[in-house]
């Protein structure tokens, strides 16, 4: 047992996960994918709210759902339809991810969601969070979740310093963990666990009304403001975008990024990435945005579209050059695209007059 685990969590008698659940069974919130131990539904929760809250995320989620109501609907679909679906959530990679695992559980597990931990960790995509969560939840397999409200709770709880930041450091709070989980209901655990830190162990505390406070390492030994230990966080990478969106009036030019890249799959403009280039066209006939900041977790990108109305046999000629296709502005509108790149055409093409009679 860890000696950072203070004396009263003891195996076989669990005051502290009694009061845990007691409160959580009161104040959770009811959530589609709590009624529910289907796998499949927890799981497209479980990926979904890793990239957002559950307000923001409950509408995808519902649209998900809606499009791909099963596993196999999933593992059979387009790609580009199931990007569609995901646009907006960002991380992209995830949803090519989930689609890949859907297709592994058709041809490795006989089209049956695997039922405990080791299993579907071998799914594409699934990490000891996720494998955790839905072992928990929908077999009962009592492994601890550690999320990043967990890991701040938890560091409170039972004192344990370990670097948040560092990946080794993950083993101490599954340990710490692993000594209170409910045998008999770990899902519901987990669950009030990870509610407790989204919902009362919060970057600032409310100790006040705290249901485990009487348990609680940090709030004891006034060490709240000091845990968790929290180290340097990863350098964020500048990106400078320069989107070349060419268009003939009614066509304009988009590519598929097929390269190892973040929005891979995905439809964009023809693109210039540099840094030294402050505003790559400066003639009238050129129309440049602002230039937009979008963040991601370890990126930060300067994004600019600039705006070009060439001729047809031009078009051609830079479609070749950039490796690109002409679509109408209908069919773009169906395309997967990277959420800065779909508002600004809703911005531009949309909003436009002679584009709205196009599209009709
Ligand atoms: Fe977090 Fe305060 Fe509760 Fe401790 S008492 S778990 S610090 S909210």
């Amino acid at each position: 047992m860890p000696a950072l685990i203070p004396n009263q969590f003891v195996i076989n008698s669990h005051p502290y996960t009694e009061s845990l659940i007691r409160w959580y069974s009161a104040a959770k919130r009811d959530l589609p994918w709590r009624q529910t131990r289907d796998p499949y539904i927890v799981w497209v929760s479980e990926i979904i709210l890793q990239q957002t809250r559950v307000e923001q995320g409950l509408p995808y989620f519902h649209r998900f759902i809606a499009a791909f109501p099963t596993l196999h609907h999933l593992a059979n679909a387009r790609e580009d339809r199931v990007l569609s679906v995901w646009q907006g959530l960002g991380y992209y990679s995830r949803a090519r991810n989930m689609q890949a695992a859907a297709k592994q559980v058709v041809t490795d597990f006989g089209g049956i969601f695997p039922k405990n931990y080791a299993d579907i960790l071998r799914l594409k995509g699934v990490g000891p969070y996720t494998a955790a969560a839905i072992a928990s939840i929908c077999f009962d397999e009592p492994r601890p979740v550690v999320d990043g409200n967990v890991f701040r709770a938890a560091s409170r709880l039972f004192g344990i310093r370990a670097d948040i930041m560092k990946v080794g450091s993950r083993n101490a709070f599954v340990q710490a963990l692993e000594l209170v989980i409910d045998p008999k209901q770990p899902g519901t655990f987990n669950q009030a666990m990870m509610e407790l830190g989204s919902a009362i162990c919060q970057p600032t505390p409310k100790c006040i009304e705290c249901p485990v406070q009487a348990f609680c390492f940090a709030f004891e030994k006034q060490e709240t403001a000091n845990l968790p230990v929290k180290g340097k966080k990863l350098k964020v990478k500048e990106r400078h975008i320069h989107y070349l969106v060419l268009s003939d009036g009614a066509r304009v030019l988009m590519h598929k990024r097929e390269t190892k890249d973040i929005w891979r799959g995905l439809y964009d403009f023809p693109t210039i990435e540099s840094a030294e280039v402050e505003s790559l066209w400066r003639e009238k006939s050129v129309h440049i945005s602002n230039t937009y900041i979008h963040l991601l977790s370890h990126q930060k990108l300067h994004v600019t579209f600039y705006r070009v109305v060439v001729n047809g046999a031009d078009l051609k000629e830079f479609a070749r050059t950039y490796r690109a296709k002409s679509y109408s502005i209908k069919q773009i509108l169906t395309l997967p695209k990277p959420i800065l790149v779909a508002n600004y055409i809703a911005d531009v093409f949309v909003s436009d007059r002679h584009v709205e009679d196009l599209i009709k």
